[in-house]
C-alpha cells in the first residue's frame, strides 16, 4: 500500500471556484476530506470557466507548439484576421515564456506533451459523464463528435498526420465530405468543402450551469464555501495557514486552483510555474437565426462555434497580453464580421461580449503536483484551453496525489518539469 500522504478526513481547502477548483472540491468531498473552498466571486463568475466554448474536446491531444510552430507564428503575426495576436507592450515580458514554448515544439518534449494530454483525453469524456452522472446533470452533456472544418483543400491535407496520428492512439475521426458537411451543419457558407468528424468530443449545456450546478450540489453534501479573496498561504508545522481579506484559517492541505492567478501564489512560494495569460474573445447571439447541432472547429481561423443554452457562441483566438489589460473592442467586431462569413445570414446585432484569460503553460500540459517547495501545498491549474473538457479527470488525479505523494501517473503533470 502507499503511503498517505494526506490521509482521508483532513481538512483541505482549495483557492478558486472556476471548473478546476468546483470540479476538485467534488473529488475530495467524495473521497471523504473536509473541504472547503475559497473565492471573492460566485463559483464560475470570476475567471475563464464562465463562457468558454463548452467543448469536451476529447481528441485534442497535441500542444499548442508543435513542430515548425515558429514559422506558423510569424505568419499569422502579419494577418489581422488570424488567430495570434501578441500586443507589442507586452511581448518582452512574455519571452522567457516564448522561449519554452518553443521548446516543447521538438523531439522528446514534443512527445512527452502529447504523451500527457493523451493520458487526460482518453478518460476526460467518461470521467465527465460520470461526474455529472453523479449529480443528476448528466442532460448537460451531449457527445455527437465535432467537426473541424477546413478553409482549403492544401490545410486539409496538411492536417492528415495529425488525423493519423490520433487514431494511432485510438481517437477516431472521419472524413466529411462537402455534401456530408451540407447535411451535419446546412447553415455554414458553401465555401467549406474539407472537414474532419471527431468522434471522442463533446459539449455541455453551458459552461457556467456546470460550475454552478456541481457548485449548489457539493454545498449539500458539506462542502464550505467563503467568499473571500486569499492573500497568502504558508506552511506551519503540520499545517496550512490561509490569510484571507477577514481572517485566517489553518487546514491540513491547501490547493491551488486559482486559474491565471495562481501565479502569484507560486511566486510567494517559490516555485517555478510559467504560466501566461493567454486571452479568448467571442460573442454569443442570444436567440440566434442560425441553428448547429455539433460543435464546430474552424481549423484555420482559431474560431469555434457551440449552440448553447444562452445562445450561439462563436469565438476563440490567442491574446498573449497581460489578464488584467481591458478587452480589445476591435477583436470583437473582427469575430463578428468572420462570424458573418462563416455563417452566411447570421445576425450579430444583439451579440454579448466576452473575453477570458486561459491559463496557458508552456507545454499545454496543466500542473497537477505538490508543491516543490512545501509539502502540504499542491496545483491543480495551467489548464489553458481545455480546463473544462479536463476538469473531472484533473480533480481524480490529484485526489489520488494526496494520498499517494509519489504516484507515478502524476509525474507526467508534475511542477518539477519547469527547474
Ligand atoms: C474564449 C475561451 C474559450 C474556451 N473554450 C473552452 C472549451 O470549449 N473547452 C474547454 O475545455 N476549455 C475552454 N477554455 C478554457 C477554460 O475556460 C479554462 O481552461 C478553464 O476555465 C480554467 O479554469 P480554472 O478553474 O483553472 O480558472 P478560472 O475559471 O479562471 O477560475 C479561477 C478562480 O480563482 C479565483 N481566484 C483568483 N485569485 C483568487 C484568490 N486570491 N483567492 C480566492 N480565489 C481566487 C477567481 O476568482 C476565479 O473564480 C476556453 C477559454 C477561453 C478564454
Amino acid at each position: 500500500m502507499p503511503k498517505s500522504q494526506i490521509p482521508l478526513g483532513s481538512s483541505v481547502a482549495i483557492i478558486g471556484a472556476g471548473i478546476i477548483g468546483i470540479a476538485t472540491a467534488c473529488a475530495l468531498n467524495r473521497k471523504g476530506y473536509q473541504v472547503s473552498v475559497f473565492d471573492p466571486s460566485k463559483p464560475g463568475e470570476a475567471g475563464s470557466s464562465k463562457a468558454n466554448a463548452g467543448h469536451i474536446g476529447a481528441s485534442d491531444i497535441f500542444p499548442l507548439s508543435t513542430p515548425g510552430i515558429q514559422w506558423k507564428a510569424l505568419k499569422m503575426l502579419m494577418d489581422s484576421d488570424a488567430p495570434l495576436k501578441v500586443p507589442l507592450k507586452d511581448f518582452w515580458k512574455q519571452i522567457p515564456w516564448f522561449w519554452k514554448f518553443l521548446h516543447t515544439s521538438k523531439g522528446k518534449r514534443f512527445i512527452a506533451s502529447t504523451n500527457a494530454l493523451s493520458y487526460l483525453c482518453h478518460s476526460s469524456i467518461n470521467d465527465t459523464k460520470e461526474l455529472l452522472e453523479y449529480y443528476n446533470m448528466s442532460a448537460m452533456l451531449e457527445q455527437n463528435g465535432c467537426a473541424f472544418v477546413y478553409d482549403t483543400e492544401q490545410s486539409f491535407n496538411k492536417s492528415l498526420k495529425s488525423w493519423t496520428d490520433r487514431a494511432s492512439r485510438g481517437f477516431i475521426s472521419e472524413v466529411l465530405n462537402a455534401d456530408k458537411i451540407s447535411q451535419i451543419v446546412p447553415t455554414i457558407n458553401d465555401n467549406f468543402k474539407f472537414a474532419y468528424l471527431s468522434h471522442e468530443w463533446g459539449k455541455v449545456s453551458e459552461p457556467i450551469d456546470i460550475v454552478q450546478g456541481l457548485a449548489n450540489a457539493v454545498k449539500v453534501d458539506g462542502v464550505i464555501f467563503h467568499p473571500n479573496r486569499v492573500s497568502s498561504v504558508s506552511e506551519k508545522l503540520n499545517s496550512v495557514v490561509i490569510d484571507f481579506d477577514k481572517g485566517s484559517s489553518k487546514y491540513d492541505a491547501v490547493i491551488i486552483a486559482a486559474g491565471i492567478h495562481s501565479i502569484s501564489f507560486a511566486e510567494s512560494l517559490g516555485d517555478k510555474l510559467p504560466m501566461t495569460a493567454e486571452r479568448g474573445y467571442n460573442i454569443t447571439i442570444p436567440s440566434s437565426n442560425i441553428d448547429i447541432d455539433i460543435p464546430i472547429v474552424f481549423a484555420d481561423r482559431g474560431i469555434v462555434a457551440t449552440n448553447l443554452t444562452s445562445g450561439l457562441r462563436i469565438g476563440g483566438w490567442a491574446e498573449y497580453s497581460n489578464a488584467n489589460r481591458p478587452a480589445n473592442q476591435h477583436y470583437f467586431k473582427s469575430i463578428a464580421r468572420i462570424s458573418r462569413e462563416l455563417f452566411p445570414g447570421l445576425n450579430t446585432d444583439n451579440a454579448n461580449f466576452w473575453m477570458g484569460s486561459r491559463p496557458s503553460m508552456p507545454d499545454s500540459v496543466p500542473v497537477i503536483s505538490k508543491s516543490l517547495k512545501m509539502n502540504r501545498i499542491f496545483y491543480n491549474c495551467g489548464h489553458g484551453h481545455y480546463g473544462l473538457t479536463h476538469a473531472a479527470t484533473s480533480a481524480k488525479l490529484l485526489c489520488k496525489l494526496l494520498e499517494d505523494n509519489d504516484l507515478d501517473k502524476a509525474k507526467a503533470f508534475s511542477i518539477d518539469r519547469f527547474s
